[in-house]
């Protein structure tokens, strides 16, 4: 297939966990994925990994909008660009006054500072090009609820919660769709991460579903939300989370 027929997408964060997965199911659907990550060498093995040539994996850093600029043409040189999947992201699961205040910014400037670019980003081009678009941005059951330890991260979460909601207003009488996946925990090396023995306990037994997502369950809640499958899905936050956010008295 020529490059210019393929549909582009570019996934932030796409070297690792839900990013890279996220990417090899939209290559599997015949997508054709840029993976826009801070670590050069873990893009170059995802790119040898999925089977895509190295210059697929752009050096980017989220929160800098000259990168971002530069990452998003580099994607759409090839395009058509038809997707967006913001997935890059930090953690910390600290309490509140122990948090500092340089923490807190660096976790609102990836996660979402650096959401708002990449769309922003994303959005002006395909205004410029008349072109319709869809954007996903994966955002996280804290940003829904007030779990312990997430006054950084789940400050940020709900803030893209909310981008997302604004955004899809805005934007959707242009043909841009704007949405949401909000993760429960997902076995990923940032929950490993960060999650302890105990919490994995907590999430397993406070989980409906009594246990961690995979990677690929967020994918494809993704490919779905990216593709004209959802057409007339606009500005939605679907939790995907074993029925965490909705769950009551524990059963
Ligand atoms: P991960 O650590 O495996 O992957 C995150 C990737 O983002 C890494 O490759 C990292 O290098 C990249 N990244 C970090 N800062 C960046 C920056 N400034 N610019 C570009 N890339 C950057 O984590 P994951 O678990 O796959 O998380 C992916 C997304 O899913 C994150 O937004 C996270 O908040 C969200 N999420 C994860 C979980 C979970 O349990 N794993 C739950 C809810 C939400």
């Amino acid at each position: 297939m020529m490059s210019e027929q393929r549909k582009a997408v570019a996934i932030t964060g796409g070297a690792s966990g839900i990013g890279l997965e996220t990417a090899r199911l939209l290559f599997e659907r015949g997508y054709y994925p840029f993976l826009l990550d801070l670590r050069a060498e873990p893009l170059r093995q995802a790119c040898s990994e999925l089977g895509l040539p190295e210059t697929n994996g752009i050096v980017c850093n989220v929160a800098d909008e000259m990168n971002v600029e530069a990452a998003i043409m580099a994607a759409a040189g090839e395009g058509p660009l038809v997707g967006i999947v913001n997935c890059a992201g930090i953690a910390m699961d600290k309490p509140a006054v122990e948090t500092s205040v340089e923490e807190f910014r660096r976790i609102i400037d990836v996660n979402l500072t650096g959401t708002f670019i990449v769309s922003r980003a994303a959005a002006r081009h395909w205004l410029a090009h008349g072109s319709s678009g869809s954007i996903v941005n994966i955002t996280s059951v804290s940003g829904l609820c007030g779990n312990k330890g997430r006054v950084a991260y789940g400050s940020s979460k709900g803030g893209q919660n909310l981008l997302t909601l604004v955004m899809a207003n805005e934007l959707g009488s242009q043909g841009i769709r704007v949405n949401a996946v909000a993760p429960g925990p997902i076995d990923t090396p940032m929950a490993q991460q960060v999650h302890t023995e105990q919490v994995r306990q907590q999430w397993n037994s406070r989980v409906p579903m009594r246990r961690y997502g995979t990677p690929r369950e967020i994918a494809s809640a993704v490919a779905f939300l990216l593709s004209d499958d959802a057409s007339y899905v606009n500005g939605q936050i679907l939790a995907v989370d074993g029925g965490f956010i909705n769950a009551g008295l524990a059963a």
